[in-house]
């Protein structure tokens, strides 16, 4: 048994005492509080100042933009080719443009958010350092989490469906009946809007973060 210093009355306690016997302090809580407070200096002080973030290169976002414009022009002209090749060229481009789309807005404000960073760590170096020492601490609350096999699941299901709906689409499709045809349609749009969704969700978290 050995003393410790009570973390609220500051009088002597032993550390195998559960509350403080002179205030009633909870010494059990005061140690995990401690014990975090350790782990935010441990990570504070490993933190390093960023250097200037690197702009998306003007190649990169002119080979982004080109192929954004070729995919929604593939996909208008979907709909003046024969239906069955008119669904491929359709899903294709529209798959080209979303995965396309993503890339760039992802890239820039992955950009935007280094260049707050990094001025930040300019003006107010210790100010960055708490700012990303909380930033880690809660990105490994959140991956220790059952938020994150939450967002896995939904990660998964985002990309399964669409798949399911293509591929179960595609085999209708190839069927000689028109009603078996027109369920593989509902099968495909179903795809593309669950896509599309995706999508949609995606760019508004990382419009909003
Ligand atoms: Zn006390």
């Amino acid at each position: 048994m050995a003393l410790i210093k009570c973390f609220e009355c500051g009088k002597e306690v032993s550390d195998e005492a559960v509350n403080c016997p002179h205030c009633g302090y909870n010494m059990r809580k005061g140690m995990r509080n401690l014990e975090q407070m350790n782990m935010y200096q441990r990570i504070y002080d490993n933190i390093e100042l960023p250097t200037p973030p690197k702009a998306p290169s003007q190649i990169g976002v002119g080979i982004g933009l080109c192929v954004l414009l070729i995919s929604a022009i593939a996909f208008l002209c979907a709909f003046l080719v024969p239906e069955s090749s008119g669904i491929i060229i359709a899903i294709i481009s529209m798959l080209v443009m979303c995965v396309t789309a993503v890339i760039l807005v992802s890239n820039h404000m992955e950009f935007k958010q280094e260049t707050k960073e990094y001025k930040l760590s300019l003006r107010a170096p210790e100010l960055y350092k708490m700012y990303i020492a909380d930033k880690e601490i809660k990105d490994t609350k959140f991956f220790n989490g059952k938020e994150s096999s939450e967002y896995i699941f939904h990660y998964f299901a985002s990309f399964i469906i669409p798949i399911v709906g293509f591929v179960l689409g595609a085999m209708l499709l190839s069927n000689d009946d028109d009603d078996i045809r027109d369920k593989g349609k509902n099968c495909i749009w179903l795809g593309v809007a669950s896509v599309a969704l995706t999508v949609i969700l995606v760019t508004v978290n990382i419009l909003h973060n």
